[in-house]
């Protein structure tokens, strides 16, 4: 069965591809995918690299004439995100992925098919394959680890490529051409406080709010959803200040990257302030879901008596933790100049939690343009110093800027135009890409990430549009074709 694929056109790009579903390469295990580059590399008596970090890296001469154009890069990821169904018996390390030819398109039997980046490394290595191509002087990178945390972009070494332009086929999209990415940095923000008894004739009572849609910190941040920890302060902002409550306990957000859906806190309030409480809960839940009626009409916000606790935060802490949370910048910051809708800068307020004494705020910001990114961690450095809090920086890695006036860019679309007989749609993305940070060593590349159409990647059912893979090889032998002469 799997091996139909092999019959499908263009032959070279599928044979690779087909090669490739044989090794099992989930993220963090690809050594067998590097040994078989590796391989693949030195039978052709082409210059090879495993770098320190696991990537593989291979230079082919032009061929004859054209030796004087520029240096280009062909860049894909070898690891796959190992998911499958549930009653799907699969050894993401052990066993070949299983393909099936449905209709137009390829996808596995019930685990994810790795043409995410299975067909992007398959495209370089027929290039480096082949005899037939014309093509200036060409470099090809293969990372490791793209899928859980880029530790081959990030381990890229300066000085090992000579590239004057990068190709990155990791796009998921024929047609689109994709021009920039978004860094990122995270925050870490804590508040030591002291646990101190809650006062006799207190009551208690536990908020939710719940129903949010959530979603990716980055792509969806453009659509203004609600964030359950802001929402979550501003009740227990009112509740404080106004009623004489006081936090024993916050939970909200989890993950980083995602905006935070659901968020709890446990308040404690003087006994006879009950009503005030449901009554100002009730009220801010209206207005909250006036402000967010077209983007989130299951907004949901319960308050229900409890148990009183022992403990609460002390008042002086929590004061400091309420100020830095409201001022807490959250959302889009900036859109881009350069590109119509494209957020350029954000940041997601995703975690705030308490317990044994420490407060702790997870935030994740993103920028297109690292600068802007850095003010951005200023803005939060003067607020949590000016709120008492610690707060300090990790994980950052860079954005790739757009650059309208690309000169590969400019090829590509006159390429595409004539062979397509359109415009391809130039695009960037407000999430990272390995274009960031290959750019981030390599600052003088001119880049463009582009591919063929996939749909549900890193799902069991991903799947790769076949004409689509044809367009995009097509595209891309041409494209060889016209890189422009090194001046
Ligand atoms: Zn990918």
């Amino acid at each position: 069965m799997s091996k139909q694929i092999k019959d499908l056109n263009p032959a070279l790009i599928w044979k690779f591809f087909y090669d490739l579903t044989q090794i099992p390469r989930p993220s963090k295990k690809e050594g067998e995918a590097v040994e078989y580059v590796k391989k693949f590399g030195e039978d052709r008596n082409l210059e090879t690299i495993v770098d320190k970090a696991g990537n593989v890296i291979i230079k082919k001469p032009a061929t004859p004439g054209m030796e004087n154009r520029k240096v280009l890069l062909l860049q894909g990821h070898l690891d796959i995100v190992p998911q499958k169904n549930s009653d799907k018996v699969h050894d993401f390390e052990k066993d070949p992925v299983e393909t099936v030819i449905d209709g137009e398109w390829v996808r596995a039997n019930g685990t994810t098919l790795g043409a995410d980046n299975g067909i992007g490394v398959a495209a370089a290595l027929a290039v480096l394959d082949s005899d037939d191509l014309v093509h200036g002087p060409l470099e090809a990178l293969f990372t490791i680890d793209e899928e859980s945390g880029m530790t081959g972009a990030f381990g890229l070494e300066k000085g090992v490529l000579n590239a004057d332009i990068m190709l990155n086929m990791d796009s998921e999209d024929e047609g689109e051409l994709y021009v920039g990415c978004a860094g990122g940095l995270d925050a870490n923000i804590s508040y030591s406080y002291q646990e101190v008894p809650v006062p006799a004739g207190y009551s208690a009572f536990i908020i939710k709010i719940s129903g949010l849609k959530g979603g990716h910190s980055g792509l969806d941040i453009v659509l203004g959803r609600g964030n359950a920890n802001k929402l979550l302060f501003r009740i227990i902002k009112h509740a404080v200040k106004e009623l004489d409550a006081a936090i024993s306990h916050v939970d909200g957000g989890g993950l980083r990257n995602a905006i935070p859906r659901e968020s709890e806190a446990h308040l404690v309030i003087p006994g006879g302030r009950e009503d005030d409480l449901i009554s100002a809960v009730n009220r801010l839940e209206r207005i909250f879901k006036n402000e967010l009626f077209a983007v989130e009409p299951d907004l949901n916000i319960s308050i229900e008596k409890r148990n009183a606790p022992t403990s609460m935060i002390d008042p002086e802490t929590s004061r400091r933790l309420i100020n830095g949370i409201i001022a807490c910048p959250n959302g889009v910051m900036r859109m881009s100049n350069s590109m119509q809708g494209l957020v350029e800068t954000s940041t997601n307020l995703a975690s705030v939690n308490t317990g044994k004494g420490e407060a702790t705020i997870k935030c994740l910001m993103r920028s297109s343009v690292d600068s802007s990114r850095d003010e951005l961690a200023g803005m939060m450095e003067s607020l949590f110093s000016l709120a008492g809090a610690d707060i300090n920086f990790s994980g950052a890695y860079p954005g790739w800027k757009p650059d309208m006036d690309s000169e590969i860019l400019q090829v590509m679309r006159n390429v595409y135009n004539e062979l397509y007989g359109k415009i391809p749609e130039i695009k960037a993305i407000h999430a990272g890409l390995e274009c960031g940070l290959i750019g981030g060593a390599y600052p003088k590349l001119d880049m463009i990430s582009f591919g063929p159409t996939i749909r549900y990647p890193h799902s069991p059912d991903e799947k790769v549009h076949i004409e689509s893979v044809e367009k995009f090889w097509v595209f891309l032998v041409e494209t060889l074709k016209n890189i422009p002469v090194k001046q």
